[in-house]
């Protein structure tokens, strides 16, 4: 079950969302990302989680439209990060070819901007902990 309280798990569910809150939260989570993973829901947007998807478009360029998990059990999303992972390597060539679908390559630069943002958005915070934290002289 993702942490939005689908009843039933989205294809390719990873085992980690998995979640232990309450009913009540995560009805009002489904609500405030206007979580279709249940079904049909009425939106209500939520001060949180509004903040969330503004840090989010802040760092990456854009907030996502619906439920975060919902996401990952897109079948074009679960391709994308797979071919993250050779596009890692230096191995795209190998394992789509040289002419790969259009939007597998779109997606992947996609991620590939928006985990190079998030990476560079994490340092600048924990870089910016550490001068905190460091006694001046
Ligand atoms: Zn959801």
């Amino acid at each position: 079950m993702p942490p939005c309280g689908a009843d039933r798990p989205p294809v390719r569910q990873a085992k980690r969302t998995q979640s232990t809150a309450p009913a009540a939260m995560r009805a009002c989570w489904r609500a405030g990302w206007a979580c279709p993973c249940s079904g049909p829901v009425e939106p209500k947007p939520d001060r949180f989680i509004e903040a969330v998807k503004e840090m989010i478009r802040n760092v990456t360029g854009r907030a996502p439209d619906t439920c975060p998990w919902r996401a990952f059990g897109e079948p074009v999303v679960a391709d994308i990060i797979n071919a993250h992972r050779w596009y890692d390597t230096g191995q795209v060539n190998l394992f789509l070819g040289n002419d790969p679908p259009a939007h597998l390559v779109a997606g992947l630069e996609m991620y590939v901007g928006a985990l190079n943002a998030t990476r560079a958005d994490r340092m600048d915070r924990e870089s910016e902990e550490r001068r905190k934290a460091t006694p001046r002289r």
